[in-house]
């Protein structure tokens, strides 16, 4: 190639790179690039039904198509009515990106393709009664959620990776055209075949962080389901993952299994709390487990130890989880059926677009019969002496939750796409 061609060639790459850099092109332009967004967060939402290779280490088998992450007989089917429960999903058919409750059968509710069926016998030991009441039926079940989350991530990652090449087309199309306008009159066009771009669009690399923070996940999450499998089939106790099993003596009408991390600055130096929660409801009680890395230890324990101080500290602690922490939850209809109209819009807003981490408190009640029920045993169990100030300061908010006189903004689809990701802009 003649040298004057090629500073030509050199001068069009820059004035490339610097049109790509401060967005230039329409396909950089958020009206365009949204709908590739929305297609994530409808796809990520939804666990593909496909079989896939089980789960279980150096298992080869193909999955049963429904294994449950929540005991279905004795535990789903208890909060059930007409065999059914609602869960949030993303609206998948909806024009708008939200979040609305649907009904579905126990059959399908907390299925995922994770286990052969030689495999989905681990679980047979709690099946029946859904009691969690040993060490073993703990790691069990703190085993079958992290396996739901891997199944989760992979699933997220291959839609995000999909979505990555097809914009990477979008730009790549866009830098030719653009550089071939540059050109056309000095070099010939033939010998320009193709622009690969590597980096320096805001999306795709939004989109790369994107990858890389699922990855991280899914390493850690693999070293938990690593640990946890060893311990069972070893029948050896190690000490790589806590958990804390607690029973309360009332029915939760929900059934979550699901994970969630907090970033957390800790005398200066940043932490990552990661925690993994079940709520198994049964015919008499309510199993609680929660599971974290050794790591984790001293925020755990103070986790534990404030939410575990009585049922209204539990139940802060379940609602928090559920919409600032997994939206991995079933319920029964008629308690959400019952709750105010607005209260519902806010809940569900609130899972896509509240910034909060589950360490925070949520400030309206999701369930308003139970915690009527627990602020009756809270005063009961105090009547003999006077309440501190903390004390009276905590049941009047936990009063006013039910009020629910809470004002909270629902964001408009852009505004929470951008929030969504909000490391584009
Ligand atoms: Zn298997």
């Amino acid at each position: 190639m003649k040298e004057e061609n090629k500073i030509k060639i050199e001068k069009a790459l820059d004035s490339l790179l610097d049109n790509i850099s401060e967005n230039m092109f329409d396909c950089q332009k958020f009206g365009y690039y949204s709908p590739f967004l929305k297609f994530i967060s409808y796809k990520s939402n939804k666990i593909h039904r496909q079989s896939r290779q089980c789960i279980y280490p150096t298992c080869t088998k193909r999955t049963i198509k429904k294994s449950h992450s929540i005991p279905k007989s004795a535990s789903l089917n208890i909060i059930s009515e007409n065999g059914h429960v609602l869960k949030p999903d993303v609206d998948e058919y909806g024009k708008e990106l939200k979040v609305k409750i649907n009904s579905v059968g126990i059959n399908n509710a907390s299925v995922f393709p994770g286990f052969c069926e030689e495999h989905e016998k681990l679980f047979s030991i709690y099946e029946n009664d859904a009691k969690i009441d040993t060490y073993k039926k703990v790691l069990l079940q703190s085993y079958r959620a992290i396996c739901r989350e891997i199944v989760v991530r992979k699933n997220e990652s291959f839609v995000l990776n999909q979505q990555y090449r097809e914009y990477e087309k979008v730009v790549e199309r866009e830098s030719l055209k653009y550089v071939s306008g540059l050109l056309k009159n000095h070099i010939e066009l033939d010998k320009i075949k193709g622009i690969k771009i590597n980096g320096g669009d805001k999306l795709l690399l939004s989109f790369e962080k994107m990858i890389k923070y699922i990855n991280k996940s899914l390493v850690l999450l693999e070293e938990y389901s690593d640990t946890i499998i060893s311990e069972i089939t070893n029948d050896t106790k190690s000490s790589d993952i806590i958990f804390s099993a607690l029973t309360i003596d009332y029915i939760l009408p929900i059934a979550l299994c699901g994970f969630a991390n907090s970033e957390l600055q800790i005398n200066g130096s940043h932490t990552e709390f990661l925690l993994i929660m079940n709520i198994v409801p049964t015919n008499k009680e309510t199993y609680i487990v929660c599971a974290t890395n050794k790591k984790n230890k001293k925020i755990f324990d103070e986790y534990i130890k404030f939410h575990y101080q009585h049922h209204l500290s539990i139940l802060n602690m379940v609602e928090s989880f559920m919409i600032f922490g997994s939206d991995h939850w079933f319920i029964r209809p008629s308690k959400w059926h019952t709750l105010p109209d607005d209260r519902k819009e806010i809940l569900l807003a609130d899972i896509l677009q509240s910034k909060e981490s589950f360490l925070e408190m949520y400030p309206l009640s999701i369930f308003d019969e139970a915690r009527k029920t627990f602020i009756d045993i809270f005063l009961r169990n105090t009547k003999d002496r006077k309440l501190t100030n903390i004390e009276k300061d905590f049941i009047s908010r936990e009063k006013t939750k039910l009020s629910g006189a809470y004002h909270r903004r629902i964001m408009g689809e852009d505004e929470l796409i951008q929030t969504l990701y909000k490391h584009i802009e």
